[in-house]
């Protein structure tokens, strides 16, 4: 499809993920501005539209980037598994469907650090106008947006025993964690409507596709954007072994993601320009900060078995089980194949004397043998997993070749700083707390993984950096504000570039306090606010 090389569109978007996705779709709402939305992997994956697909495709190639980090010294120097979404709707279409906004400190500190028109009070109504909850109409929660959010509708006397056991070990139930107030422990509230994932793509992209100033191309993978001097013109993508050009009259916004955005700009060569050298590529725009300020949540898991065979899916979702799941889930959308990735949730301080949570767990009713296979435990049991919600070590990520196919090199740097190693100690701790709790007594088998040997500090740090993973949640490595250590201002326009923006995770200045789909969505909102006032 060489046509776009003809077309003069007025914007360019890379990358149909979480933020893109959603820009494209309000862009074109009033009609004034044509749009090309480039995306590398396919229109749509037949699995993705049902939630058990979380498992499924976390390791599958066909919608998934499936890239790795270097290994990392703050892991035990493993290699971790960094799944992203390579399909229409980015990693909105692979997710685990947990809907988080997060807390008002989050985008009170954006606005702290220089970022004007991301306080809360700007980013409360695009949170409220993006959703369509089905208890909304309170708290500033949404009931007319394009984005369905439900309450998981699966009903587990585990999940009861351990709110009854979180508020005996001290803490509150909260029967809105979407609302201003974050804390406490309850179902979850997931992009799931009537047993479907309600991904981007569903939600904003498919509909918008109808549109006639709307042109999508997938299968399109972008090998760089393209300066004239230092204004962006551009870009370059490759479509079935054949590179295209496409020229934009006003932006190229860049929303290809936490991993694939700042690789792009160096592609390009924007970043380091001792990095782009030593790879070869000609630097266009000095700018040091792209790739660095990378931050993600790190998740530890704790497994216990179940007396109780009949409340873990372990054993309700195996052999003959499992087809009656399949029936469950067909005849009334709920069972096992329509939960989310955490049934439960629970956001936490670990200390009194903190302003607002600063741990996030999250119940599974089952666990599985090993990440990589997602394969269920032979046993009933079920898992709780924990992560700190603001991380303050900081890692980068960079290319490693001048290769557009090539993987970058992603180092997370996990557990570099000391608050986050005591906090994830703590939070461990309080998983023990919560579930050893006597309400759970019924339920509670023995602890299988780690084990209660697995006892001082320095056991439980051990434990962490020998078996915990990344919650998926790669941002800020194209970091919004003021000045030499960030990327985009807070119009999301790259610092000493003309027509040219970052609108996705990457331009994140901190990590939100929770899961990052919602909040992604909601930088692509604004994005669009900001290029329709332009
Ligand atoms: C396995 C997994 C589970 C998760 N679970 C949850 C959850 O339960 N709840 C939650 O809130 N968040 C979750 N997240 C995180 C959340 O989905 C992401 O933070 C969010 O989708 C990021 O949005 P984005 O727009 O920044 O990037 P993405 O949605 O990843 O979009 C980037 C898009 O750019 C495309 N792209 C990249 N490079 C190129 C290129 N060179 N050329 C063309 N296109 C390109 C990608 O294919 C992709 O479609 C999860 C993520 C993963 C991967």
């Amino acid at each position: 499809m060489n046509a776009s090389a003809d077309i003069q569109y007025d914007y360019i978007i890379v990358g149909a993920g979480s933020a893109g996705g959603t820009l494209a779709a309000r862009l074109t709402e009033d009609g004034r501005s044509r749009v090309l939305l480039l995306e590398a992997g396919k229109a749509n994956h037949k699995y993705s539209k049902y939630p058990i697909s979380f498992g499924l495709l976390i390791n599958s190639p066909e919608a998934n980037w499936l890239y790795q980090s270097d290994p990392e010294p703050g892991t035990a120097n493993r290699e971790i598994p960094v799944p992203r979404g390579k399909v229409l709707g980015g990693s909105s279409s692979i997710n685990g469907l947990v809907w988080v906004r997060g807390q008002p400190l989050d985008y009170d500190t954006w606005a702290q650090m220089g970022n004007r028109g991301w306080s809360w009070q700007d980013v409360a109504p695009l949170f409220t106008r993006m959703e369509n909850y089905e208890k909304g109409g309170k708290n500033g929660r949404g009931t007319s947006g394009p984005l369905r959010v439900s309450e998981v509708p699966d009903q587990n006397p585990l999940y009861d025993a351990l709110f009854k056991a979180a508020v005996a070990a001290g803490y509150k139930l909260n029967p809105d964690y979407n609302s201003e107030d974050q804390e406490g422990i309850v179902k979850t509230q997931a992009s799931i409507f009537k047993g479907k994932r309600m991904s981007v793509a569903h939600c904003y992209i498919e509909p918008a596709m109808k549109r006639p100033n709307l042109t999508v191309i997938t299968e399109a993978h972008i090998n760089k954007v393209l300066l004239d001097g230092k204004r962006c013109v551009g870009v370059e993508y490759e479509r079935g072994g054949q590179v295209h050009k496409a020229r934009a009259g006003r932006d190229v916004v860049v929303c290809a993601g936490g991993v694939a955005s700042p690789q792009i700009l160096e592609l390009s060569g924007i970043g380091n320009p001792e990095i782009l050298k030593k790879h070869g590529v000609a630097v266009t725009h000095a700018l040091p900060a792209v790739g660095e300020n990378f931050r993600d949540h790190l998740n530890a898991r704790i497994v216990w078995r179940v007396k109780v065979p009949a409340v873990s899916y372990n054993h309700m979702a195996r052999g003959i089980g499992a087809v009656g799941q399949a029936l469950k889930y067909l005849t009334s959308g709920g069972g096992f194949f329509s939960l989310p990735s955490a049934p439960v949730l629970a956001f936490l301080r670990t200390r009194p004397e903190l302003a607002s949570p600063d741990v996030q767990m999250h119940l599974v009713p089952y666990s599985i043998k090993d990440p990589k296979q997602r394969k269920l435990q032979d046993f009933p049991s079920m898992t709780v997993a924990c992560y700190q919600l603001r991380p303050e070590s900081l890692g980068s990520i960079h290319i490693r070749s001048s290769d557009p196919r090539a993987q970058p090199a992603i180092r997370f740097n996990f557990l570099g700083d000391p608050i986050d190693q005591r906090t994830i100690v703590d939070g461990f701790r309080m998983m023990r707390k919560i579930v050893e709790a006597a309400p759970m007594d019924t339920y509670r088998g023995d602890e299988y993984s780690p084990g209660k040997e697995v006892e001082t500090d320095d056991q439980i740090l051990g434990w962490i950096r020998n078996n915990s993973q990344t919650a998926y949640h790669p941002i800020g490595t194209c970091r919004m504000g003021p000045g030499p250590n960030c990327v985009v201002d807070d119009r999301l326009k790259v610092h000493g570039l003309e027509g040219l923006r970052v609108a996705d995770a990457s331009i994140f200045p901190t990590m939100p306090s929770g899961n990052t789909n919602a909040p992604s969505i909601m930088v692509g909102e604004k994005a669009a606010d900001i290029l329709k006032a332009a």
